[in-house]
């Protein structure tokens, strides 16, 4: 088993969550000899008809990888649960079983994921999992939510600030972005909300680029 202080785990919904969420401090991460590790809920496949699903899952799971090799992350691992089911209760227990397995195999030290307060229902179901997980299985993990977006709602929280400079690494997020090209749409709104997140964050801060992190547990 690898050693724990040099493992992360990264919890998230859909396939280009985890670049969006923490993909300067992944890259940060990894250029410092961190193993990163990705763990995705969906494959973000229920818009499409039946036919098209495998091969939107083989789309997903390439891009995917393309993204990891950017951020030079370590594992990219699916979970094949449908959109919009995550917070099905059969769902939660099974994501929880096989989040277990995931966690003995990369010991991880920190695992980040969503936030309780995402607008997002399939996001906030895979944060009830993580959470719930640690907190069932008395793991001693540091767990870190991603910085909710929504102009009108900024993470309101007395939880402990992680804030990580990424001024050197957001060439990769951007990069790393890119790769999911099957998503254009998202892709052609979310790039600048990338750069102002990450500027505004920067500014904060007093550095050029940042990505701001909510400690839960
Ligand atoms: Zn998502």
């Amino acid at each position: 088993m690898a050693e724990k202080s040099e493992n992360i785990l990264i919890v998230c919904a859909h396939s280009d969550d985890q670049i969006i969420g923490a993909g300067g401090t992944l890259a940060k991460y990894a250029k410092e000899g961190k193993k990163i590790h990705t763990y995705i809920i969906s494959y973000g496949e229920s818009s499409h008809p039946h036919y098209q699903e495998e091969i939107i899952s083989s789309i997903r799971f390439k891009e995917a990888l393309d993204a990891d090799k950017v951020i030079g992350g370590n594992s990219v691992e699916f979970l094949d649960i449908k959109e919009g089911a995550f917070a099905d209760h059969k769902n939660q227990q099974y994501i929880k079983e096989q989040l277990m397995k995931v966690i003995k195999k990369t010991n991880p030290i920190k695992i980040f994921t969503h936030s309780w307060d995402d607008f997002h229902p399939d996001h906030r179901a895979t944060f009830s999992a993580v959470r719930d997980l640690i907190v069932e299985s008395k793991l001693k993990i540091d767990a870190y939510a991603f910085e909710i977006w929504n102009p009108f709602t900024a993470t309101n929280s007395n939880y402990p600030k992680l804030v990580v400079d990424i001024t050197d690494s957001f060439p990769k997020k951007i990069k790393a972005l890119h790769c999911f090209k099957s998503q254009k749409i998202t892709l052609f709104t979310l790039l600048p909300a990338v750069y102002i997140r990450g500027f505004i964050n920067g500014l904060d801060n007093h550095v050029k680029y940042a990505e701001v992190f909510y400690k839960f547990k």
